[in-house]
């Protein structure tokens, strides 16, 4: 999500102002932060960051520094507070606004601020849709993706982006098709739909219905050149039986679904006010299952919830084991300002919080390591992204199943559908021959 805003940003300022990408920000006019505040961690560096900039500006006083995304929403004008050299704050919902907001900076002298949430005005004022890596060496002209809905209306006790990113909104589905049409014209294949909560979508259909996710994904791939379907990130809570069915009849959805559950623990679910239980999780993968068995299923976890105990992280590593997740990821919790899991207390020590979630980890990786072992010597359809980023050398493909395959191959390949047989596997990574 973070990187189809900062390629969205990237676009604005090139449509309206004719800006360029520089390689160093010495050669910058404008330095723009997209930040994102959904652990601590991640907020923090954007201080540090801003600290590093403010000497570039000593020595260059005409360049203007902004700042964007989770972290501007949520503190807004403090930003200027803390960083007076800063320019212009601006939300996730009003990136399109940059150009405007950059030059009202430059013809008054004053800082702007504008973390206001006008809805889908966003889509409506950005140019054509983003192209997976857009630039650098990693450039993918066979993948792009596509922002379907934005915001999140599920309140997650630990979660602040209801808050920074405002409640679900979701694009009508013309916008979304005129979108992909364009990609598929510029020889695109495989598309990712984006939103905090894709299947929450709720879009205006041709006749003027509300219709949900599963009309959106069957109208996708009813377009020509279309042929891979991805979309993150998903809740259980949406994970609705057409969904589910659609599993069984279209084969342009990948065989790879992230699925985040947080905790394996009943008691912790419902104090994280996630809306379901393992059993209700553990029926969604089943029915899943029933329909595509060689379905990857990944996930997020948060260790250390205020008030986990050791019965609960063991509950959370027994799910791990009966589901089989691939590659997750996983997060100590961090409490954050305004949401109601940071008023409750929390008496486990950070030791005991971070040995647990290296536990947890390292479950994950084993089980990821039988997921590429699995593969070995199978024969896989994937879409040829780029040089891989190993040796430089090599090609570097995805598969339906989301796994990197480095593979030796001609530049012409990039882009393209490709048959390779997997040989070996060095931990997760898989090597492979075209065929
Ligand atoms: N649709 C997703 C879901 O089901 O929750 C939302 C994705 S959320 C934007 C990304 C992930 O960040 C969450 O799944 C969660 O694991 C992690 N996260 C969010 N708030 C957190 C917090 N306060 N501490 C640690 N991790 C957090």
């Amino acid at each position: 999500m973070n990187e189809y805003d900062s390629a969205k940003m990237s676009d604005v300022l090139r449509a309206c102002e004719g800006m360029i990408q520089t390689e160093r920000p010495e050669d910058a006019d404008v330095i723009l932060f997209n930040t994102c505040s959904i652990r601590e961690k991640a907020e923090d560096k954007v201080y540090s960051d801003l600290g590093r900039v403010r000497m570039l500006k000593l020595s260059k006083p005409k360049l203007l520094i902004a700042v964007g995304g989770c972290v501007a929403s949520q503190e807004g004008a403090a930003i200027l507070k803390r960083a007076p050299y800063v320019d212009v704050v601006f939300g996730p919902q009003t990136l399109h606004r940059l150009p405007q907001l950059l030059r009202a900076r430059r013809s008054t002298g004053l800082s702007q601020v504008d973390i206001s949430f006008p809805e889908i005005e966003k889509f409506d004022h950005l140019p054509s849709p983003v192209q997976r890596h857009p630039e650098g060496p990693q450039a993918n002209p066979g993948a792009a993706y596509v922002s379907i809905m934005e915001g999140c209306s599920k309140y997650c006790t630990f979660c602040v982006v209801p808050y920074t990113r405002g409640e679900e909104v979701s694009r009508p589905v013309a916008d979304v098709i005129n979108d992909v049409e364009e990609l598929a014209g510029r020889g695109v294949k495989e598309v990712t739909l984006l939103g905090q909560n894709v299947n929450a979508y709720r879009g205006i259909g041709d006749d003027g219905d509300t219709v949900d996710f599963a009309y959106l994904l069957q109208s996708i791939a009813a377009q020509e050149g279309i042929e891979r379907l991805r979309y993150t990130t998903s809740h259980p809570r949406d994970m609705s039986q057409r969904l589910i069915d659609l599993y069984a009849t279209q084969p342009k959805l990948v065989s790879h679904l992230h699925l985040p559950v947080q905790s394996g623990s009943d008691r912790i679910l419902a104090a994280m006010k996630r809306g379901h239980t393992v059993l209700e999780y553990k029926s969604i993968v089943r029915r899943i299952r029933a329909v595509r068995p060689d379905i990857c299923i990944t996930s997020d976890f948060i260790v250390g919830f205020p008030g986990e105990t050791e019965q609960d992280f063991e509950a959370t590593l027994k799910l791990i084991d009966e589901v089989g997740f691939d590659s997750s990821f996983s997060y100590l919790y961090s409490p954050r300002p305004g949401t109601p899991a940071a008023e409750l207390r929390d008496g486990t020590p950070i030791e005991v919080k971070a040995a647990r979630l290296k536990r947890l980890q390292n479950r994950i990786e084993e089980l990821e390591a039988d997921v590429a072992r699995g593969m070995l010597g199978t024969i896989q359809r994937a879409l040829v992204e780029g040089i891989s980023k190993k040796d430089g050398k090599e090609l570097a493909a995805r598969t339906d199943n989301n796994r990197i395959v480095n593979f030796r191959g001609a530049k012409e390949m990039i882009g393209q559908f490709v048959e390779i047989r997997i040989t070996g596997v060095v931990r997760h990574t898989l090597r492979g021959e075209l065929v």
